[in-house]
């Protein structure tokens, strides 16, 4: 009897900075897909992007790295770190079934890249290579993203999931403007992810 295949989600994001809404999504999808892992994929120089407001991706690594570092099935990938130009999500796939043999994997992403995902380099592909998991934050029109999964299953013949998760009413771009105003972000974010950000003046 051959062994049962490994299921890994693979948390793609800028995760600028990464805060508990991120974490919580990563686990609770962990929960409910029975995945073995979940592996962090901080953005290098993403696709799509205006990077204006975009921290060092170094920085952001490093943070993930401090944020996820006492969970045993959270890993983080430097792979979109080190990638030279620009990244896409099919090459971060391959290198991980190339990597991790007999592993079914979980993409997992907010719901705005969802709508975009059409776009994305060979996406019929890419839905061949792993499975396609969006998280919701409260608020986000779910009509439309249910209407988007619907076409996007038709036009590729697969299946994609959605997962509405509270906790992601913590978002990245409130966090920045409140250490832009000097409002408290405690609570927001780990601990050491903020004396990370206080350390190295970031967002201000
Ligand atoms: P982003 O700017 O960080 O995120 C967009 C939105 O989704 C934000 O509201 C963000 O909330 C939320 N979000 C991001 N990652 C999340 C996660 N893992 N779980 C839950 N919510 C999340 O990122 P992006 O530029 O849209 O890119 C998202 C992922 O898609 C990245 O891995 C990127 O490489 C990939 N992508 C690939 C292509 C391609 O291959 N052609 C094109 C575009 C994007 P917060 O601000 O609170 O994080």
């Amino acid at each position: 009897m051959s062994p049962q295949k490994k299921k890994y989600g693979v948390m793609g994001g800028t995760f600028n900075p990464i805060h508990l809404g991120h974490l919580v999504v990563a686990e609770e999808i962990r929960h409910k897909l029975n995945l073995d892992k979940v592996i962090f994929v901080p953005t290098g120089n993403p696709p799509h992007k205006d990077n204006k407001e975009l921290t060092d991706a170094k920085d952001r690594y490093l943070m993930t790295l401090l944020a996820t570092v006492t969970n045993p099935n959270f890993k983080v990938s430097s792979i979109e770190v080190e990638r030279e130009g620009i990244s896409y999500t099919i090459d971060t796939i391959k290198a991980f079934r190339s990597k991790y043999k007999d592993t079914e994997f979980y993409f997992i992403t907010g719901a705005d890249a969802l709508l975009e995902l059409h776009t994305w380099k060979n996406v019929s592909e890419l839905l061949n290579l792993c499975k396609f998991v969006t998280a919701t934050r409260p608020g986000f029109e779910l009509s439309k993203i249910e209407t988007e999964i619907k076409n996007l299953e038709k036009r590729y013949n697969r299946n994609i999931y959605n997962i509405s998760v509270s906790a992601l009413q913590i978002s990245s771009t409130d966090i920045r403007q409140r250490i832009k105003d000097e409002r408290s972000v405690k609570y927001l974010l780990p601990d050491p992810v903020k004396y990370y950000i206080d350390k190295n003046c970031l967002y201000r």
